[in-house]
């Protein structure tokens, strides 16, 4: 190996953060966290998962209704109404 090149190579301990599951593994930095692993990610478990659902997709939805739902008070309104000749 050419010197004075190489970055150092560590012995890595890679923590879960969302299921706090632990592994040792080789790379150039000492410690890494991620998201989700092979013990709590859904293709591995072969369960589902959803992360709550808080986001545009959820906030579109609730508008979506609320539009609806005015819609059909309109028409309740206009079928309640006497016809006036
Ligand atoms: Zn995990």
């Amino acid at each position: 190996m050419k010197k004075g090149i190489h970055p150092k190579y560590y012995r890595c301990k890679v923590t879960c953060m969302t299921c706090g599951n632990t592994f040792e593994t080789g790379s150039t930095l000492p410690e890494i966290k991620v998201d989700t692993c092979s013990n709590c990610h859904s293709f591995y478990t072969g369960k589902l998962s959803f992360a709550a659902d808080t986001g545009r997709v959820a906030k579109f939805r609730k508008k979506a209704a609320a539009v609806e739902a005015k819609a059909n008070e309109a028409k309740t309104v206009e079928a309640a109404k006497p016809e006036t000749k």
